[in-house]
């Protein structure tokens, strides 16, 4: 059996197209890429591209390339690269020894733009990139030719020579396709090939001062690498054509362009440019700030790659654009989370709470289960002793009826603990409410009362004596409208970051175990939410928590609604 046997029913019409072309025979092995220019850091909208490219050749037993596009050396960098590998590798795909660069087909590609010359196909052109734009004409209207578009291929061949060797300036010649000015597809309009950038590249230095063009870059670089089906997004389905004009030109392999439509997320910015305008301009702390779109941001909230994949596995793959709330993002993390998680107690809003008929001096080791949705996570031991804290907001002096958990008088259950009573609320001068005296029922150990007496509400608490500080980032969205991009005339999109993004509480407390929590690990504070200790600031003597998301989870509702 082969592993396209093992494909009943595609998924989506990409997976249609490749489990045909294997049936068929037109493809042998299956060859995809996910092509990222390093001009800033992946974002989740890349994850999608990664997961379908990666995930189709491991469906279909074949391979999936990574090729940098850096043919652009004023916006590329190493640092790209590399964070770019390190992000593939972490959401879960290995490309094997197929790992390239357009810039090594730099040689190549020149000479590929020598042969159209030689075929009457290509020509330098004198205009400048204004002039090009004017003469381009519209939609409506066809463009006009170039004065130098006529240019005998002698004449061509040493004006490109030149334009190599260095003898122009920026912007002085380009060399274009000889196409057709009248085109109705604008791209075909004799698009530019080379331009000249003395400038230096990443990996090729100051070897070359003309760089090929993204469109004249791509798929050539898919031909050579034999990418037997190229995926893009939407909006390179106009560029298909001048692909295609290109293969079949030079005669070349015929790899082929299919396209989806790309990933948009309600909050969510997904887009480099604007990613790198926020880092730059200072709006987030980086490319890695856990409010960030960008994989490092998510990595660094505690969003586990497992939930990313599972997340471009529900929104799937279609043909037409559209924008996935982000509520299903985060249900998807709590999906994984919730499965996943070890559970552990932490306070964000200390109060104090004495237990005064518990002995001074006394501590318990109390049990408490790691995580109820899976019984291989064991449990763990968790000190109480007579003075805890609890959070604030499980407190009421004047509670409403429903409010089920302490108030004066009112009994509550601790989670793995005892049922404790409210008997008075101490407030300072201020009139602030600064501790509570409670007493605990000594025969309650585990949670519940020997008489059967009902007690509503559980809170989780920490020994006082015990707990470990920590600051705690409450995470929120970056935005606070659903289209980031959407403002009123005259305004500016960065109007709509979310000045409530951030919101730090710096003397909580947690119980002793989160203290040895692995980096990168995500956990959840009982009743309270997911937190992952922050990859840049937390250390041993000084815990810092970031919020991943929290616990409510309305995407149930809304999928049921619609
Ligand atoms: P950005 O707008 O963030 O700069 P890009 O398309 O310019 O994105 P590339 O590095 O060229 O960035 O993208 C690499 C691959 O990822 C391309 O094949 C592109 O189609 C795909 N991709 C980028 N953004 C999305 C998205 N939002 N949804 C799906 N695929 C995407
Ligand atoms: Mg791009």
């Amino acid at each position: 059996m082969t592993a396209a046997d093992d494909i009943r029913e595609p998924r989506d019409f990409i997976r249609t197209i490749v489990a045909e072309d294997v049936a068929t025979g037109r493809v042998g092995e299956v060859v995809t890429r996910f092509p990222p220019e390093p001009n800033g850091y992946l974002q989740l909208g890349h994850a999608k591209s990664i997961c379908l490219n990666f995930g189709i050749a491991r469906e279909f037993g074949g391979r999936c390339h990574l090729r940098f596009d850096d043919t652009n050396p004023v916006k590329e960098e190493d640092e790209f690269v590399d964070s770019m590998l390190e992000d593939v590798r972490w959401l879960g795909f290995d490309w094997g020894e197929h790992l390239y660069f357009a810039s090594d087909y730099f040689e190549k590609l020149y000479g590929f733009a020598v042969e159209l010359i030689h075929k009457g196909l290509a020509y330098v052109d004198d205009l400048s990139g204004e002039e090009i734009r004017q003469y381009r004409g519209t939609l409506t209207e066809p463009g006009r030719e170039s004065p130098s578009r006529n240019r005998s291929v002698e004449e061509n061949l040493d004006l490109f020579a030149r334009m190599r060797a260095g003898e122009f300036g920026n912007g002085e010649k380009v060399l274009r396709a000889r196409i057709d000015m009248a085109s109705p597809n604008v791209n075909m309009r004799d698009p530019v090939l080379y331009r000249i950038l003395k400038a230096t590249h990443h990996r090729t230095g100051d070897a070359w001062c003309i760089y090929p063009m993204y469109d004249f870059a791509h798929g050539q670089s898919d031909s050579i690498e034999g990418i037997t089906h190229s995926i893009c997004t939407l909006e390179f389905e106009d560029h298909r054509p001048l692909y295609d004009w290109f293969i079949d030109k030079l005669g070349i392999w015929p790899s082929r362009q299919f396209e989806f439509a790309r990933l948009n997320v309600t909050y969510m910015l997904l887009s480099k440019r604007r990613l790198r305008q926020l880092v730059e301009e200072g709006y987030v702390g980086g490319w890695d700030d856990p409010r960030m779109s960008t994989l490092r941001g998510l990595r660094r909230r505690g969003v586990p790659a497992e939930a990313i994949r599972l997340f471009c596995d529900r929104v799937g793959v279609a043909k037409t654009n559209s924008v996935i709330d982000i509520q299903l993002f985060e249900h998807c993390i709590r999906e994984v989370l919730n499965r996943t998680a070890t559970r552990y107690m932490g306070v964000l809003k200390p109060l104090r709470v004495v237990l005064e008929n518990y002995p001074e001096g006394q501590v318990e080791e109390l049990e408490a289960v790691n995580n109820p949705e899976d019984p291989s996570a064991g449990s763990r031991k968790v000190p109480f002793s007579r003075e805890l804290y609890i959070d604030a907001d499980d407190f009421m002096e004047d509670p409403p009826k429903k409010f089920f958990r302490l108030a004066p008088g009112r009994e509550v259950r601790l989670r793995w603990g005892y049922l404790i009573t409210c008997r008075e609320a101490v407030k300072n001068a201020a009139g602030e409410i600064v501790e509570l005296r409670c007493t605990y029922d000594p025969a309650t150990r585990g949670g519940n009362a020997p008489d059967g007496r009902k007690v509503k509400g559980t809170i989780q608490w920490v020994s006082a004596a015990h707990a470990l500080p920590a600051e705690v980032r409450l995470y929120d969205r970056l935005f606070q409208v659903p289209n980031p991009l959407d403002v009123p005339e005259g305004g500016n999109w960065l109007e709509n970051l979310n000045p409530q993004s951030l919101e730090v509480l710096p003397r909580c407390f947690v119980e002793p175990a989160l203290g040895n929590v692995p980096a990168e690990t995500t956990v959840q504070f009982e009743r309270v939410g997911y937190f992952v200790p922050d990859s840049a600031d937390s250390q041993p003597g000084r815990l810092v928590f970031n919020r991943t998301v929290g616990l409510r989870d309305s995407w149930a509702k809304i999928a049921a609604s619609s």
